[in-house]
């Protein structure tokens, strides 16, 4: 028998402009020499200029996609997106129970030209159904602060809200916070990697940062799928949060880099994966 290939789902909405949700998934996926599946959690109508409507799909056929995926392919790790609907954090909660692998979850609550992208009222269910099966989170700031339900404002202020989630859903084992909405005076940003501290440890949580420079570009759309999509990746490439954190926050530099110079739409332009080029000494 062929020895099985490890590979990744994203349960997550659909993009038709190719640019955030499964297609972006997919994408990085491929880009990264990671075989990807993906299950359907809703269909939205959105390009560059932004998301017009979004439709749920229905909760039995979505638990059917997942369960299907999940029975046949030796899957590893589950990336979670956007979510939408209260049916579909449920369905999503039962159709994990008894995965074993890492579950990263991106909060996706709202698009980056301010449309919500859960139905009112989502966000217990999310946090009891999805939050509470996650291994790891990437919020940006603005997701962390309705995770947290606070209005944490500094790297310090956020890492200290986010290592309380960890009392709070005992299964997160890391949690990254993406640094783009954080105010500087530099052209610098940093991302930063909380990761849980060893239950017989003193001491707090590990935090990991990683600065770059800010990009200057209109083609952002997805770049927070993105993130997550490729941290899932290099972590079933490599197996360690602190590894795949870092070999993201590169992945995403050098891609926001090359897609900049290119015409993707009127508005917020996607990352354009296929440009992406694994240095040969890493592969
Ligand atoms: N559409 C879908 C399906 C998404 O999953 C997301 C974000 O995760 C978005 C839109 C929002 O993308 P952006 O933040 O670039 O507006």
């Amino acid at each position: 028998m062929n020895k099985p290939l490890e590979a990744c789902l994203t349960i997550a909405g659909s993009d038709p402009s190719g640019g955030a949700g499964i297609q972006a998934d997919l994408k990085t996926f491929t880009a990264l020499k990671v075989y990807g599946c993906a299950a359907i959690t809703c269909l939205t109508a959105q390009n560059s200029k932004g998301v017009l409507s979004y439709k749920a799909i229905d909760g039995n056929f979505l638990y059917e996609q997942i369960c299907l995926v999940l029975e046949d392919l030796p899957i590893s790790h589950i990336k979670i997106g956007m979510v939408g609907s209260k049916e579909a954090a449920r369905t999503i909660g039962k159709s994990l129970q008894g995965f074993k692998g890492q579950i990263i979850y991106d909060p996706v609550l709202k698009a980056s030209d301010g449309s919500s992208l859960i139905q009112p009222g989502t966000l217990e269910q999310l946090q009891d159904h999805v939050l509470s099966k996650a291994t790891v989170i990437t919020p940006n700031l603005p997701e962390l602060q309705i995770l947290t339900d606070t209005s944490c404002e500094t790297p310090q202020e956020a890492i200290s809200q986010a290592s309380h989630l960890f009392e709070k859903f005992p299964t997160l084992e890391a949690i990254v916070i993406t640094g783009g909405h954080f105010p500087t005076e530099s052209n610098a940003l940093t991302d930063f990697l909380v990761i849980k501290p060893k239950s017989n440890s003193k001491r707090g949580p590990q935090i990991e940062k990683s600065s770059h420079q800010r990009i200057s570009t209109r083609n952002t759309h997805g770049t927070g799928c993105t993130f997550s999509s490729a941290f899932t990746a290099y972590h079933l490439k490599n197996g360690d949060h602190k590894k795949a954190f870092l070999k993201t926050v590169e992945f995403l530099d050098q891609l926001l880099r090359k897609s900049s110079l290119y015409y993707i739409g009127s508005g917020h332009g996607g990352l354009v994966h296929h440009l992406f080029e694994q240095e040969q000494r890493n592969l």
